[in-house]
C-alpha cells in the first residue's frame, strides 16, 4: 500500500542533499507546464515547477503568438508565459528554477534530483518540452550562435540589412522567416521539396512579402564561415548540381526532438523518442503523466500543450484521491481485521 503525504514537506537525505515532499511535481514550465500547475493548485495541490533550462519554453522565444484564444491582437511569448505563470502562482503554485538531472521512478514517491535538492513526488507530470532538430551538416555546430541559429526572435536583431537564408519548408520556417524580414534585407527559404508545408496563411503573407525569396529541391550540405558565416554550400536534390552562395546568416527550422532522454528506459516512448500516454495523459507508470511537446508529435501548438498540461493535472489529482481512497480502506480493512472497529464502535456508543 502506497503512503501518501497530504502536505508538502522538507528534510534532509543521507548524502546530505535536502529532500521535499510534494503531492505533484511538475518538470517544465512552458504551456503545458504552467497549465498543469494553474490546475492543480486550484485543487489545492500546491504544485512544484521545476522550469528547466528554459523558462516558459519554447514560446518565451516567440515573438508574438497569433492564435491563442482571448488575445485578438495577439501576444508576446514572454508576456504569455508570464501571465501564466502568475495565474498559477496566484493559488499556490511553486515555480523553482531549477532543472531535473536524475529520474527514478522505480520506487515511490517518485526521486527527482536537481542540483540541489531531491524531490520525492507523490505524482509526476512531464512537460519537458522539445529542442530544435539540427541539419548535422559540416560548420553548423562550429558557427552556432555566429550565424547559426535556431530562433529568430533572439538572434533577427544581429542581421540587420543582411542576407539570411531560413532553412525547412514548415510553419515555423515561414513564421519565422516572415520575422527576420523585419531586419533583414533579403530572406531566402531553403526547402527540400518543391511543395511547402506550412499553412495557407503563412503561405499566403509570405508570397506577399517582396524579401521573401525561394529555393526548393534543395539542401545545405554545409555552412562554411572562420569566425563568422560566410557561405553556404547548397545541393539541387534534382539536379545534383551542387553551388557555393554567400550569406550572413542561416536559420534553421526544421523540426523538433522531444526532451525525453532523461525517461529512457523508464517510460514507454514512441520511435521518435515522445513519451506515450492514453487520452488521459497517463504514462506506463500509474501516477506519471506527461502533457506538451514531450508527449505530442502532431500539435505543438500553445493551445493545445496548455489543454494537455491541465488534462495531465486533473488526472493527477484523481489518481492521488484514489489512492488517498486506498489507502482509507486498506487502513479500514487492517482495523476491521483486528478488532479496533469493535472498540471503536464502543467507545462511539459510550461518548
Ligand atoms: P514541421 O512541420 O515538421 O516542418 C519541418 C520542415 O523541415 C518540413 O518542411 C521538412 O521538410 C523540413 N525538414 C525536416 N528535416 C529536414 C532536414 N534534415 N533537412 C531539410 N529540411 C528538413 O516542423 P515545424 O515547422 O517546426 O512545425 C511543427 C508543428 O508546429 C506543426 O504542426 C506546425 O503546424 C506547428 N507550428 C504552428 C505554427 C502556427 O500555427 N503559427 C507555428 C510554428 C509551428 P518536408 O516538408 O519535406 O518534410
Amino acid at each position: 500500500m502506497m503512503d501518501f503525504n497530504l502536505t508538502n514537506l522538507s528534510s534532509s537525505s543521507a548524502d546530505g542533499q535536502e529532500e521535499k515532499h510534494v503531492k505533484v511535481l511538475i518538470l517544465g514550465s512552458g504551456p503545458a507546464g504552467l497549465s498543469a500547475a494553474l490546475y492543480a493548485a486550484r485543487a489545492d495541490l500546491a504544485p512544484v515547477v521545476l522550469s528547466g533550462l528554459e523558462h516558459g519554453g519554447q514560446v518565451s522565444l516567440t515573438y508574438t503568438v497569433e492564435n491563442y484564444p482571448g488575445f485578438p491582437e495577439g501576444v508576446g511569448g514572454v508576456q504569455l508565459v508570464e501571465l501564466f505563470q502568475k495565474q498559477a502562482e496566484r493559488f499556490g503554485a511553486q515555480v523553482e528554477f531549477d532543472t531535473a538531472t536524475e529520474v527514478d521512478l522505480s520506487r515511490r514517491p517518485f526521486r527527482v534530483r536537481t542540483y540541489n535538492t531531491t524531490y520525492l513526488a507523490d505524482t509526476l507530470i512531464i512537460t519537458t518540452g522539445a529542442t530544435p532538430r539540427h541539419l548535422d551538416i559540416p560548420g553548423e555546430k562550429e558557427l552556432t550562435g555566429r550565424g547559426v541559429s535556431y530562433c529568430a526572435t533572439c538572434d533577427g536583431w544581429f542581421f540587420k540589412d543582411k542576407e539570411v537564408i531560413v532553412v525547412g519548408g514548415g510553419d515555423s520556417a515561414l513564421e519565422e522567416g516572415l520575422f527576420l524580414t523585419r531586419y533583414a534585407k533579403s530572406v531566402t527559404i531553403v526547402h527540400r521539396r518543391d511543395e511547402l508545408r506550412a499553412g495557407a496563411v503563412l503561405q499566403k503573407r509570405a508570397a506577399e512579402n517582396p524579401k521573401i525569396k525561394y529555393l526548393f529541391n534543395s539542401v545545405l550540405t554545409e555552412i562554411i564561415g572562420k569566425e563568422a558565416v560566410q557561405a553556404v554550400r547548397i545541393k539541387n536534390v534534382v539536379t545534383g548540381e551542387e553551388s557555393e552562395r554567400p550569406i550572413d546568416g542561416v536559420f534553421i527550422f526544421i523540426g523538433h526532438t522531444p526532451n525525453t532522454q532523461l525517461f529512457v528506459g523508464q517510460l514507454e516512448m514512441d520511435a521518435g523518442g515522445y513519451i506515450i500516454t492514453d487520452k488521459l495523459m497517463r504514462t506506463n507508470i500509474p501516477g506519471v503523466f506527461a502533457a506538451g511537446e514531450a508527449a505530442d508529435p502532431h500539435y505543438r501548438q500553445v493551445i493545445t500543450s496548455a489543454g494537455m498540461g491541465a488534462a495531465a493535472a486533473i488526472q493527477a489529482n484523481h489518481f492521488l484521491d484514489e489512492v488517498s481512497d486506498e489507502t482509507e480502506s486498506g487502513k479500514a480493512a487492517e482495523k476491521s481485521k483486528s478488532g479496533d472497529f469493535v472498540a471503536e464502535g464502543l467507545a462511539a456508543e459510550k461518548v
